[in-house]
């Protein structure tokens, strides 16, 4: 018992004094390392791997059109398949009554082929969380998460598979990159979820599939042109895409300050969120390597423009990891950063993280969660702990597809 009080009081000293620990990205090897010396290495090249088939998701409904002119098709049945396809939902030539029956099954089979398929499905908080683990094509894993709440459905989606960021804590970027998704195969992985939640595959119930966002494996804005497709097919209307706002829609970033710059002239006002976690360029350039490139001020800087272009308000996401970087002259430090840019353009988001005992990736003390909250708070910053759905099936991006892969490798 003494024992606790006196180490409750040193730590409060140690706030009150300024001199909580400091614990470093690398005071241990990255998440998913596989020996003991490796330093996360960023990496910017695609590997050179087979395109995914090209599908009808990949067109926009003009070009839809044309690509059945030129097979002496007529154009007319781009409008019917889409309608099944972004409408209806279905892929499955069984369905689409309105084709002609000796024609139908090549027709569909040509225009969406098959380009995701289910290795493996888990449940979580009661069923309100369905991660899908998908093989694709060319047997590359992906995942998403789809979860149920009370008054919107949400999924999250990977855009790349693997990741080549190498951000040290998460076992995605240790993988490296291993391709591109194409757009049909990220807009594949919301059609399927979203006729998951139509049907009622969630406790929550049978829903309209409401929000997306681009926060699975992957860097989204790495992946530019397929993700910008993906938005693209996710906002039009029916039947060229799925008729969602882009305002539900969230891409998020570690930091490509020109990739920020570039989505903010497209004249898609979707969400943008920033994957912060540091407001200091000395901790961030070891926790998200891609900070050796684009600072904290210049990300702030496209941050903010972002905000001016769109008129949306930027989400800043802040992992809280124990003594790396829940300090709390850096909630100030943040808040400052923020403030000299201006006002209520940016929203902090908090993400706590599950207590993992001897890793330095672990959760807040409390106590320090709650001061880093209010420090911002009584800065006039608007700042909301984020839910951390899925955290009991490996809620962050590449960990079951990590563990599969391991598992798999030692079935060989
Ligand atoms: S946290 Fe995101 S950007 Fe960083 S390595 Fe993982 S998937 Fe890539």
């Amino acid at each position: 018992m003494a024992d606790v009080a006196a180490s409750a009081r040193a730590k409060d000293a140690a706030r009150r004094t300024g001199t909580q620990r400091q614990v470093r990205p690398t005071d241990q090897p990255p998440e998913g390392a596989t020996h003991p010396g490796a330093r996360p290495q960023l990496s910017f090249s695609v590997p050179r791997r087979g395109k995914a088939p090209s599908h009808l998701a990949d067109l926009s409904l003009a070009e839809r059109k044309s690509a059945l002119k030129e097979a002496g098709l007529p154009a007319f049945r781009a409008d019917q398949i889409s309608r099944h396809y972004f409408g209806h939902l279905t892929a499955a030539a069984s369905d689409m009554t309105d084709l002609p029956a000796a024609s139908r099954e090549a027709l569909v089979g040509e225009l969406l082929p098959q380009l995701v398929s289910p290795v493996r499905v888990l449940t979580a908080d009661k069923g309100a969380t369905l991660k899908h683990l998908w093989s694709l094509h060319d047997g590359v894993r992906v995942e998403s998460v789809l979860m149920g709440y009370r008054d919107r459905t949400t999924l999250c989606v990977s855009s790349q598979a693997g990741c080549g960021m190498a951000c040290p804590f998460c076992a995605t970027g240790q993988m490296g990159l291993t391709r591109n998704l194409s757009t049909a195969e990220i807009v594949e992985q919301v059609r399927i979820a979203a006729a998951a939640s139509r049907d009622g595959d969630l406790t929550t119930g049978p829903a309209r599939l409401s929000n997306i966002v681009f926060m699975g494996m992957g860097e989204p804005l790495a992946n530019y042109k397929a993700v910008l497709g993906a938005v693209r097919r996710l906002t039009a209307p029916v039947p060229e895409g799925f008729g969602m706002s882009a305002r539900s829609i969230t891409v998020s970033t570690v930091g490509l300050v020109p990739a920020i710059r570039k989505l903010a002239g497209e004249g898609i006002p979707v969400r943008l969120a920033v994957s912060l976690h540091a407001p200091d360029d000395d901790l961030r350039n070891d926790l998200i390597p891609i900070n050796s490139r684009w600072k904290v001020p210049e990300l702030l800087d496209a941050a903010y423009d972002y905000f001016e272009a769109t008129g949306r308000r930027v989400s800043i996401e802040y992992a809280l990891i124990k003594d790396m970087n829940d300090h709390q002259w850096r909630a100030q430090l943040l808040a400052d950063e923020l403030l000299s840019r201006g006002r209520g353009w940016a929203h902090v988001n908090p993400i706590p993280l599950n207590p993992t005992p001897g890793s330095i990736w672990t959760a807040s003390e409390p106590d320090v969660m709650e001061t880093f909250v209010e420090t911002l708070r009584s800065a006039g910053i608007a700042t909301t702990i984020r839910d951390t759905r899925g955290s009991d099936i490996d809620g962050a991006c590449g960990q079951l597809a990590t563990e599969v892969l391991q598992q798999e490798r030692e079935r060989l």
